[in-house]
C-alpha cells in the first residue's frame, strides 16, 4: 500500500487545535501597543476574558505560559517565611509546591496519590491544623492525571476560615465550570493554549479585592510579574500584540457558543471517551475523571511509550503519555478546546489501530460506536 498523506490531529491537553480564523487573526499587521487602536482591542480582550472567567475582579494578561501566572499568584500574595497550604495529587499541584518553595514560603501539604483527588473535608482539616496559613493553592483540573477537583466545595471551607484561595485553572477553565465570583475564588490563573483555542504564549490571572489587599502588604519577590505594577498600568511591558488580537477573537467565539454550552460539550466528550475506553476493555486511571482529558492505564503487556509515539509519528494523532512517575503507565487523550464529536472518534479509532499493532486485539469501531451512541442520546 502506498504511503498516505497524514493530517495532524492535536489531541493532547495543550497545546490544543487552533481554529483557522484565530490563526489568521494573528497574521494581521502588528501595531504599536501604546495607541488608542491597540487600547480598544486590549479592552475588548480583557472584557471578554472576564466573562469567560465569570468575574468582575481585576484580570491581567501576561506574556508568558500558564506557569508565569502561577508564579505571579504566589510571589504577590505570599511573603518569604509565610505559610501556605498547597493541595496536590499530581504534577501541577507539585508545581504550586515548587514555586512556594522558590518564594521561601513554608508549605503545609494536602496530598494524595496520583489519580486520587482531595476533598473539602481534607482542606478543612489542614486549615484547622494550620491556622497561620495565609492562602490555599489548588488545581481545578489536574492535567497529569485527568482529575477534576470540587473547587466550589473547597472554596467554601477556605472562605469559612477567612483565607485566600488560588486556583490553577490552566487546563480546567473553559472546559469545566469555574464560577470565579460565585464561588469566591481570589485568584484564578490559566493559559492560552488549552481551553481558549489559542496558540501558546499568554497567561491570564484574575485577582479579587482581598488578594489585592494582601498583595499591597507583600514584599513581592518578582519584578516582571509584580501585581502592583499591573494595577498601575495593565500593560507595564510590551504585550504579545498579535496574540491579543487572537485572544479578542477567541473570547468572542467562546461567548457566542456560551459558557454553559461549552461546559456541556466538554462533558459529553468526556463521557463518550470514558465509556468507549471501558468498552474497549481498558481501565480509566483517575478516581474523579474530569471533562478536559481522559487518562487510561496502559494495558498489561503493551509498551506504554509506544502507544503515544506510534500514534503520533505513524498515524498523525498526538495524544500525551504519562508524566514523571506515570511515564509508561498511563496515556492521556484530551477532549479540550476546539474539538467536538468526530474528533473524539478519531482519537478512539487511532487508539484501536495502535493497540492492534502492539498485539492487543480490539474490534475496530467499538470506540466509535459507543461514543456516537452517547452523542446521539445526548442530542449532539
Ligand atoms: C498546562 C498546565 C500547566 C502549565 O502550563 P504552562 O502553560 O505549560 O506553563 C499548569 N497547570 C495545569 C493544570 C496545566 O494543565
Amino acid at each position: 500500500m502506498a504511503k498516505m498523506i497524514r493530517k495532524n490531529y492535536l489531541m493532547a491537553p495543550g497545546p490544543t487545535p487552533v481554529p483557522i480564523d484565530i490563526l489568521l487573526e494573528g497574521a494581521k499587521d502588528t501595531i504599536h501597543h501604546r495607541t488608542p487602536q491597540f487600547d480598544r482591542i486590549f479592552a475588548e480582550a480583557v472584557k471578554g476574558t472576564k466573562e469567560v472567567f465569570r468575574t468582575e475582579n481585576e484580570l491581567f494578561i501576561l506574556a508568558s505560559s500558564g506557569t508565569g501566572a502561577m508564579e505571579m499568584a504566589l510571589t504577590n500574595i505570599v511573603n518569604p517565611g509565610e505559610k501556605v497550604i498547597v493541595c496536590t495529587v499530581g504534577k501541577f499541584g507539585e508545581r504550586w509546591q515548587e514555586i512556594a518553595k522558590a518564594v521561601g514560603a513554608e508549605v503545609a501539604l494536602v496530598s494524595g496519590e496520583y489519580g486520587d483527588f482531595y476533598t473539602p473535608e481534607m482542606v478543612e482539616k489542614a486549615l484547622k491544623e494550620n491556622p497561620d496559613a495565609v492562602a490555599v493553592f489548588t488545581t481545578l483540573s489536574e492535567t497529569s492525571t485527568g482529575t477534576v477537583m470540587d473547587i466550589e466545595g473547597i472554596s467554601k471551607v477556605v472562605k469559612a476560615a477567612g483565607k485566600l484561595i488560588a486556583v490553577d485553572g490552566i487546563s480546567g477553565l473553559v472546559a469545566e465550570p469555574c464560577e470565579t465570583d460565585k464561588w469566591g475564588l481570589d485568584i484564578v490563573v490559566t493559559g492560552s493554549q488549552k481551553g481558549f483555542m489559542l496558540p501558546p504564549g499568554l497567561a491570564f490571572i484574575s485577582v479579587s479585592k482581598a488578594a489585592i489587599e494582601k498583595a499591597q502588604n507583600t514584599k513581592t519577590t518578582s519584578f516582571y510579574f509584580n501585581l502592583k505594577k499591573y494595577l498601575k498600568d495593565p500593560l507595564p511591558w510590551t504585550p504579545a500584540v498579535n496574540l491579543i488580537y487572537q485572544q479578542r477573537l477567541a473570547v468572542e467565539m467562546l461567548l457566542k457558543e456560551g459558557m454553559e454550552n461549552i461546559w456541556a460539550r466538554h462533558a459529553v466528550m468526556g463521557k463518550a471517551t470514558r465509556e468507549a475506553i471501558k468498552a474497549m476493555g481498558l481501565e480509566l486511571f483517575s478516581k474523579r475523571p474530569g471533562n478536559v482529558l481522559t487518562s487510561v492505564k496502559v494495558p498489561e503487556g503493551v509498551p506504554g511509550g509506544k502507544i503515544v509515539s506510534i500514534m503520533r509519528d505513524e498515524y498523525g494523532v498526538t495524544i500525551a503519555g504519562g508524566q514523571g512517575t506515570m511515564k509508561g503507565n498511563i496515556f492521556r487523550i484530551a477532549h479540550l478546546g476546539y474539538m467536538s464529536d468526530y474528533d473524539v472518534v478519531i482519537a478512539l479509532t487511532a487508539l484501536e489501530k495502535v493497540l492492534r499493532k502492539l498485539g492487543r486485539h480490539v474490534e475496530y469501531g467499538i470506540g466509535a460506536q459507543v461514543a456516537m451512541e452517547i452523542f446521539e442520546k445526548e442530542g449532539v
